[in-house]
């Protein structure tokens, strides 16, 4: 008997291991003809303004009113920016543009969760125009919004939708923060929105939608260093979460060049199972994990690390589990965030019972720890990531039409 469990482990952990760990990205992106200044930082806005030529001297107070014009009013055309003069708008318009990606599809939850499927045009025109999706959540006391950073992802964690799909590129910067300027054009949440109280919708960033954000470093950061500029988008970085599901070198310098919030997909507490389900574990394995975490930049009881923990029924749902994560997480200013999983179709696993997932909760928060059960939010929509655009793959081109005239109308 114990021969037989033992070579039954032997080939799961073959199995495991023929998983590959990461993809490389299939394309590089090109820009369009007319390039658009979203994602520049001013510095670069100012080094385009020269290109074109702009006089030294006022390329600082051009990207400025730049800068203010795209990330607090929203400007969608240089034509809006009425104060920079007639010839300078004309001179911008004929080389660059102020545009985001562009909404494909829109669908409306019945408890007003949204998601849009957004095109990203390229200057490639022998490329496929690729699509990724984001998802803003309200809540009564914030709106946040899912933000990817990939097309596809770099790796392959087996409870999710994403990662069933290929690398086709990381996104740019631009790319990044159009998605949240798309999502405050379709919630008409800029500047001049009259509010109550003069708060805007979309409070809260959070980096968990496609793509794994570290395997796209750089893009990320600029993008996220834009989202939280006070003179833009001013989303407070205590309100911006960045989750990884593992790549250890790169947590640091999430804290030291970001110093957003940082989530961790944990999902497992023993490497074996860890492998299988996160198989980037395979490289970074819990202890380095652990370690990165408790020298993360910044964190305290203030600014705590968020663990997510998908709930999965038989598989990592056991008393045993929850008191195995206590243990891992001792000295770690942390919470914990228990997600009941989303099935989605084909996948190998299911939603854990919900007392047991009470269970779980009870013996967590019990050891000192918030531990949250995510609600799940947009089932009826298929808001986990990666299942609108992997459905939208599935209409025909005349379904796909009809979906993007809804969504072109308010
Ligand atoms: S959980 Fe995140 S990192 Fe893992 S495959 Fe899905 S999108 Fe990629």
């Amino acid at each position: 008997m114990l021969r037989a469990v033992t070579r039954l482990n032997r080939i799961a952990m073959t199995l495991a291991a023929a998983v590959p760990l990461e993809k490389t990205p299939l394309e590089t992106f090109v820009p369009p003809a007319k390039p658009s200044l979203v994602g520049l930082s001013r510095g670069e806005i100012a080094h385009q303004l020269g290109a074109i030529g702009v006089a030294p001297g006022q390329r600082k107070m051009r990207a400025q009113q730049l800068w203010h014009w795209m990330y607090v009013r929203g400007a969608r055309e240089f034509s809006e920016m009425t104060n920079v003069s007639k010839e300078m708008r004309a001179q911008l318009a004929e080389h660059f543009t102020v545009d985001r990606p562009e909404v494909v599809a829109e669908q409306i939850s019945a408890d007003g969760t949204r998601k849009w499927l957004l095109r990203l045009p390229s200057g490639n025109d022998a490329q496929k125009a690729h699509e990724v999706e984001c998802v803003y959540i309200p809540e009564t006391d914030r709106g946040t919004l899912c933000v990817s950073s990939q097309v596809g992802c770099t790796l392959n964690c087996s409870f999710c939708h994403t990662g069933t799909q290929r690398l086709v590129r990381n996104l740019t910067p631009g790319e990044i923060v159009g998605q949240v300027m798309v999502a405050r054009d379709r919630l008409n949440d800029w500047v001049d929105r009259e509010t109550p109280n003069g708060n805007r919708l979309v409070t809260n960033i959070v980096m968990m939608g496609m793509g794994e954000p570290l395997y796209n470093f750089d893009a990320v950061r600029d993008a996220l260093l834009i989202v939280t500029d006070n003179e833009g988008i001013g989303i407070s970085r205590r309100r911006v979460t960045l989750s990884t599901s593992g790549v250890v070198p790169n947590i640091k310098r999430t804290g030291d060049e970001i110093g957003v919030m940082l989530a961790i997909s944990l999902h497992a507490v023993r490497d074996e199972l860890r492998n299988e389900l996160v198989p980037l574990n395979r490289k970074y394995p819990l202890k380095e994990l652990l370690q990165a975490c408790r020298d993360y930049p910044g964190a305290s009881n203030a600014r705590r690390i968020t663990f997510e923990y998908v709930m999965l029924k038989g598989v990592n749902d056991s008393l045993d589990d929850a008191r195995r994560l206590v243990q891992l997480l001792k000295g770690i200013p942390a919470k914990i965030n228990l997600i009941p999983f989303n099935p989605w179709p084909g996948s190998k696993y299911e939603c854990s019972d919900w007392d047991q997932i009470e269970k779980f909760s009870e013996y967590v928060f019990n050891a000192g720890y918030s531990s949250p059960v995510r609600t799940p939010r947009g089932r009826d929509i298929l808001a986990a990531c990666g299942q609108l655009k992997s459905e939208t793959e599935k209409l025909s081109v005349r379904e796909r039409d009809a979906l993007r005239a809804m969504a072109m109308t308010d």
